[in-house]
């Protein structure tokens, strides 16, 4: 209601315009939006601000987004702010005379940079009163900031942030600041701007002139579809804005990255066209596609009844995203796209001649796994030693093998919605192995559910797990109408799924075998000082799966084995209350949900791969909570500890869903269980 923008005739003949509204109409809506737990509520915040900067000032809708994302840049593009707490204690104490004792206190206090930031700017007078900051002001000086680098990089990174500090008011200097650290605190994850965005688009974005854009009729036509009409029932605009967030959510997997997105939505107008632009792209990583765990093997026949799929070995290793354009250039992307190309110059080598002929540009799903001078396959344990930074061919130590198991984009063509079959065949048409350096992963394929299958089933998972592999992935080969009669209205295609966990491709994991379950991918948020033999250490440790929905931090377990004595001493020094990295929290943050007090709290910043007993519910953690039962959430008994997950950031951790699904799975299978023995 306040915001005062000059107001630009046209989004679209003025995207060029750099009209920028105030940082403090953004800082408002994202303290509304901190003070709200309603996701609803969240989305059309972030839906009318969106319009509002669509109308008005369309240049503010990419930093916006960025900045709504805790970020300023795709992470591919490995752009890092680089502010810890020396440069944040120095730019606070330069602009509010605050020492830095009193500042350490305030974060004692407060738990959070932002909260210190907006504490000490209150007490601030000015005498001249600073030019207001803009969106696009604070985005672009963030960016001056992540390149700052080399000799003097703290107080040149400081002299920015204290720039931007000494002009901000009120709930300026605390988004900025918690822009700084990376954790906005204000709920809305990933999906929910998306979704703002989407209707955003719906509601404000007009068709463009018809003359600044040759559109066919049949483009024209669509056109109609995506825009508001004055005359749209509230049915049809709510479900215009149903097919705008699918299709935003689906660009967004195959190409996350808004500086790609949004220009182009800009000067088109037209958010059912955004695939024209927006798709797959060579040298943009896509969210890779995930497999649902299954617990028993006869599961998978039950699932998969009538249909024909492959069995593939689990490797222990890293996944990778291999690009490779017609000139050759190439990127080696990890699993939640990161551009891990310069680890890996052996790999870079290799590719030209894992190539056939005919074999342009391409986009291939993998495994890298270690491998000792006989090509034999070794833990994943070895591969995490492997160099990362400043390798060249002559320092590797480590050597390793890429396993090959899905190809997405081949000359110049997505794959995408070809059937797994074919994807498999052009994949083995193409490429060919390179001893000791490329292959193909091991597999069989098997259809049916006769007991000879399954027996075959059973012997190449073990095999798997004999030759140090974690267990097989089941994968569908064909769409269910290219199957035999018995499909299902909901049995999976056989596409690659960017970004989502499909029935279609199914693991089944050794632990299974084990009789204990999967294990699970948990955030360590607190811990208990040690006694004894443990006196000085961390001991135990509160762990906690990750709830998307609301974007917290359930406990699910206080872990106290599987810990070495080594490990003990490296995670004091990680969490260490006099590291600068200050992981110790003397509250716990506002996304944590448990009802233990530990000793200390963590920051969240790793994952842990744990294994336990099994899961029940609980009063004091809190795990999937309200899903079971309404106040106690789920917890997992007898935990230990098996590794970290470095592959992992805090956000891939164990979701509450899946935690709820493996009580339910694990309910099931006692009841069959008890069936079987009654019968
Ligand atoms: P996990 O924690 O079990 O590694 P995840 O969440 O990383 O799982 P999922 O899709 O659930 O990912 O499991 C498949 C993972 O296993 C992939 O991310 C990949 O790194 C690895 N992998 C090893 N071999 C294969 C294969 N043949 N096909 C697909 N993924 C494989």
């Amino acid at each position: 209601k306040n915001v005062n923008i000059k107001k630009s005739t046209s989004n679209h003949e003025d995207i060029s315009t750099k009209i920028s509204a105030p940082y403090s109409f953004l800082a408002q809506a994202f303290a509304i939006i901190a003070d709200t737990s309603s996701r609803i509520t969240i989305i059309n915040i972030l839906c009318n601000m969106l319009r509002v900067l669509i109308i008005h000032a369309p240049s503010d809708i990419l930093p916006t987004l960025w900045l709504c994302s805790n970020t300023i840049g795709a992470s591919y593009k490995g752009i890092e702010l680089g502010i810890g707490p020396l440069v944040l204690t120095q730019a606070l104490t330069a602009v509010s005379g605050a020492t830095r004792q009193k500042l350490h206190q305030l974060y004692k206090d407060h738990g959070d940079w932002g909260d210190v930031a907006y504490a000490v700017k209150t007490s601030v007078r000015t005498i001249v009163e600073p030019k207001p900051l803009t969106i696009t002001g604070v985005f672009d000086t963030l960016h001056t900031v992540a390149s700052v680098e080399g000799k003097g990089t703290v107080n040149e990174k400081c002299k920015h942030i204290q720039r931007l500090l000494l002009a901000a008011k009120d709930n300026e200097a605390r988004y900025i600041v918690r822009t700084c650290v990376g954790n906005l605190r204000i709920g809305a994850v990933g999906t929910t701007v998306l979704i703002g965005f989407a209707r955003a688009c719906v509601l404000s974005l007009t068709p463009p002139l018809a003359s600044s854009l040759p559109l066919s009729s049949q483009q024209q036509d669509t056109m109609k579809l995506l825009y508001r009409n004055p005359n749209d029932s509230k049915d049809e605009l709510i479900q215009k804005m149903k097919i705008a967030e699918g299709l935003l959510k689906e660009c967004y997997a195959q190409c996350p990255n808004w500086d790609v997105i949004v220009p182009w939505l800009l000067k088109c107008g037209d958010i059912k066209r955004i695939f024209e632009q927006c798709g797959l792209t060579v040298g943009v990583p896509l969210r890779p596609m995930l497999g649902q765990i299954t617990k028993t093997m006869s599961n998978v026949f039950t699932k998969l009844r009538s249909r024909d799929f492959v069995c593939e070995f689990k490797y222990d290793g890293q996944r990778a995203q291999i690009h490779m354009d017609a000139r050759g250039n190439t990127h080696i992307f990890s699993r939640h796209l990161e551009d891990m190309t310069d680890k890996y110059p052996d790999i870079v080598r290799c590719l030209p001649h894992i190539k056939k002929e005919r074999t342009g540009s391409f986009i291939m799903d993998a495994e890298i796994v270690a491998i000792n001078e006989n090509g034999k396959i070794l833990p994943f344990q070895i591969l995490s030693n492997r160099e990362r930074k400043n390798v060249t061919i002559e320092n590797i130590k480590i050597n390793v093998c890429i396993l090959a198991f899905d190809l997405m984009f081949l000359n110049d063509s997505s794959l995408l919605q070809l059937s797994f079959r074919e994807r498999k065949l052009l994949l083995k048409q193409h490429f060919q192995p390179v001893e000791n350096k490329f292959n193909f992963v091991s597999s069989i394929q098997a259809s049916g559910t006769d007991l000879e299958e399954q027996e075959r089933m059973q012997e190449f998972f073990e095999q798997s797990v004999n030759e140090g592999c974690e267990g097989i992935m089941v994968k569908v080969l064909d769409h269910p109408t290219s199957i035999k009669s018995g499909a299902r209205n909901q049995d999976p295609l056989a596409t690659y799924e960017p970004d989502k966990r499909m029935e279609s491709w199914l693991k089944i994991k050794k632990d299974y075998l084990e009789g204990t379950g999967d294990s699970l991918d948990l955030v360590p948020i607190g811990a208990w000082y040690g006694n004894g033999r443990k006196a000085g250490w961390y001991s135990p440790i509160l762990l906690a799966c990750y709830n998307p929905d609301n974007d917290t931090f359930e406990s699910v377990c206080k872990c106290m084995s599987g810990f070495t004595d080594k490990f003990y001493k490296e995670m004091k020094h990680f969490y260490n209350e006099n590291d600068s990295q200050q992981r110790i929290l003397d509250h716990p943050r506002h996304d944590y949900i448990t009802d233990f007090q530990p000793d200390v709290w963590f920051d969240a910043t790793e994952v842990w791969e744990i294994k336990g007993a099994d899961i029940t519910v609980s009063p004091m953690h809190k795990g999937g909570v309200g899903r079971v039962d309404e106040n106690k959430g789920l917890s997992l008994r007898f935990p230990r500890y098996l590794r970290t997950r470095s592959d992992k950031t805090i956000y891939d951790a164990t979701t509450s869903d899946i935690l709820t699904a493996m009580y339910s799975n694990q309910k099931n299978l006692q009841q069959q269980q008890h069936h079987e023995e009654k019968k």
